[in-house]
């Protein structure tokens, strides 16, 4: 309550603008990126892959066929989950979005981000009564001392805690240090996340159907790093879902 009010007068006295349209945010709620911005945030839509959900474009003869699609990349090589999901595109207000949460410590964000996978899991119950428990994908323990916080556990805890789904932290855990993937090709992050991950807890993830949770699928490589250890350990199948996907 306290919180609130002096956020309401400090809105008052200074009034805070979105970041993205600059327009001032009447009634603040902690975050800066106002409703409306959240509104034109890009979902993916079929047709996509149903491995990666890579957005895929499809003659017009194909238009309108029930068809199960697999992109190139899924063609050639093996990923250890059963199929990824992501909510929206890798662009505009989601990722300024994800980069204030994340790298600007705007905690608050993981409310409406949250937000959008929990509509995203409403709409598609089927992917939701597949999962038995969410494991966020682990940051290694010097990247959580640095940054404070793992983006993907406050996401997690936010759609555990509405589905009443079990969300399990420390079972698996980022035991190498990896170099930062952004300037890195495919192979390479590849190669940069292999064994990069470890299953502590084996007992709580053997014949369990779990949900790997993350912020951003790029190439799917640390995603599939956790994957892979978890089905070493025995879980019986392992399902992705990210907020975004580039594209
Ligand atoms: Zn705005
Ligand atoms: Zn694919």
């Amino acid at each position: 309550m306290i919180e609130y009010v002096t956020e309401g007068l400090l809105n008052l006295i200074f009034p805070l603008n979105c970041r993205i349209c600059k327009k001032p945010i009447r009634e603040s709620k902690g975050y800066s990126i106002c409703e409306d911005c959240f509104q034109t945030i890009e979902l993916i839509a079929k047709p996509y892959c149903v491995k990666c959900n890579k957005p895929l474009s499809l003659s017009p003869d194909w238009e309108g066929l029930e068809v199960e699609l697999w992109c190139v990349d899924c063609k050639n090589k093996h990923f250890s989950f059963e199929f990824s999901r992501s909510v929206g595109k890798y662009s505009g207000v989601l990722k300024e979005a994800i980069h204030l949460f994340k790298y600007q410590g705007e905690k608050k964000l993981a409310k409406p981000l949250g937000n959008l996978l929990i509509n995203y899991l409403k709409e598609n119950p089927e992917f939701r009564e597949l999962i038995d428990l969410i494991i966020p994908v682990p940051l290694h323990k010097d990247n959580l001392k640095e940054r404070g916080f793992n983006q993907s556990v406050l996401l997690g805890e936010i759609i555990g805690n509405y589905f009443s789904i079990p969300v399990k932290e420390g079972v698996l855990i980022k035991k190498r240090l990896t170099p930062s993937q952004v300037n890195l090709s495919k192979k390479e992050r590849e190669k940069n996340m292999r064994e990069a991950f470890l299953v502590q807890r084996p007992q709580e993830v053997k014949e369990k159907n779990i949900l790997i949770l993350d912020d951003i699928f790029t190439t799917g490589s640390t995603v599939e790093g956790c994957a892979r250890e978890l089905k070493k350990a025995k879980a019986k199948n392992v399902y992705v879902l990210t907020l975004a996907r580039s594209v």
